[in-house]
């Protein structure tokens, strides 16, 4: 049983949200209760999110620091990598590394890009760099819809209407979220809301967003366009203040989170961000930035890899493939799905050639998580593993074995 080694641990989960709150009950089932769980910005979870969660305090990060370290685990809750990562680091400074506990991911997610194309030129981006290449293509919403509904199927729980775009581009992304609201699925939608008019933008979020994540990188001009290339901050303030108001007035109820992407020269921008958020009632937080926007040098994401890999079992034998190194959360819990319904590696890395998959609809589950683990990037990949289940390991061996 994957709890059974916390079973006389002192729990703490780090980050009250909603992948913390599905991980609580997950533990509570197992008759593990947790202590609290710590958030750098949450005071407490709200209500509606789960009845046993309400009765599990929720504590500023310091209050680790007066727990016995002996029995202590520390499970990080959030699924995005980019927090998760920042959480660790946070963990790491206070001295608490060998605390943290590694954990399946729970919330399984799905990140569409329902069109091809972005407002900004982002150098740190694939999208904004040119490396994915723009186009006028949209998913239709009858495929959108089979799209969802397999992923529904195979035990998915959230669509993020996002992934190497901007979906504010798309005039009818209202339809997209009460689509994605009929299958049942929890809806997630990030932006750099840096274009001059949204008009849709109090219905998009009406018709059932629950998590929307706005990225900046400055909080003055001249600094914010220096990663968001072509973007301008005032724009952004405007719709950060629309959104403050729709929530004041419960015209909308979703999560609505600020995040700063922290480089090495925006530094100064982190304080008056975070203050600006906190007059608006919004959350905040940080990430740190991948790649530098100040050195033109492109990401080396994947170029070595031009063309499709699609391993057989004549080219791996099934004696060769090793589960030792354990799977990565992505792989099982996440699915990146571009305009065309095409799938790829995971959403760390850009769609294109080298890390196409498949068509979604005609790949079952099994298929596209054995084409994945068998992809040589995501062999050598440094991502933190869990371990693999017997369930897995006999899917992708049967998977290798007969697309021999
Ligand atoms: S706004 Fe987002 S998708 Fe667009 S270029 Fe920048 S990072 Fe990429
Ligand atoms: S390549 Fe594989 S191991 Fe690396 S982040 Fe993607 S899914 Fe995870």
């Amino acid at each position: 049983m994957e709890f059974d080694e916390l079973k006389d641990k002192r729990i703490v989960l780090f980050g009250a949200g909603y992948n913390g709150v599905l991980i609580l009950d997950k533990l509570l089932m197992n008759g593990i209760n947790p202590l609290y769980f710590v958030d750098n910005f949450k005071k407490s979870l709200p209500a509606s999110l789960s009845k046993q969660a309400t009765e599990v305090p929720v504590n500023p990060p310091k209050s680790l620091l007066t727990e016995n370290t002996h029995d202590l685990r520390i499970i990080i809750t959030p699924c995005d990598k980019m927090i998760h990562n920042e959480i660790k680091s946070q963990i790491t400074e206070m001295g608490l590394l060998d605390n943290i506990y590694n954990i399946r991911t729970i919330a399984k997610g799905m990140c569409i890009d329902i069109i091809n194309k972005c407002n900004l030129s982002c150098p740190t981006c694939a999208r904004g760099n040119g490396q994915i290449k723009s186009t006028q293509g949209v998913l239709d919403t009858k495929k959108f819809r089979e799209i969802v509904k397999k992923g529904k199927y195979e035990g998915y729980s959230q669509v993020g209407l996002y992934n190497w775009t901007e979906p504010f581009l798309v005039k009818n992304l209202e339809k997209y979220v009460c689509i994605s609201k009929e299958e049942g699925m929890r809806v997630r939608i990030s932006s750099n809301l840096s274009l001059n008019k949204i008009p849709h933008l109090e219905s998009t979020l009406r018709a059932g967003v629950d998590e929307l994540c706005v990225s900046v990188s400055g909080y003055y001009q001249d600094v914010y366009q220096i990663n968001h290339k072509g973007g301008k901050i005032e724009i952004v303030f405007k719709h950060l203040r629309t959104l403050s108001r729709l929530l004041k007035q419960k015209k909308i109820d979703t999560s609505v989170n600020l995040r700063f992407i922290k480089f090495q020269y925006n530094h100064d921008c982190e304080e008056p961000l975070q203050r600006l958020a906190e007059k608006l009632g919004i959350s905040f937080h940080t990430i740190p930035g991948t790649g530098n926007p100040l050195q033109d040098v492109k990401r080396d994401y994947l170029m070595a890899h031009k063309k499709p890999v699609l391993l057989k079992a004549n080219e791996e034998p099934v004696c060769g493939i090793k589960f030792d190194t354990g799977i990565c959360n992505l792989l099982t819990h996440h699915v990146a799905i571009n305009h065309e319904g095409n799938t790829f590696l995971c959403c760390c890395y850009p769609n294109h050639c080298g890390t196409y998959i498949g068509k979604y609809i005609d790949l079952n589950y099994n298929a596209i998580l054995s084409l994945r683990y068998l992809h040589p990037k995501c062999k050598s990949c440094n991502m933190i593993r869990v371990p693999i289940t017997n369930e897995e390991q006999e899917a992708i061996i049967a998977y290798a074995s007969t697309s021999a």
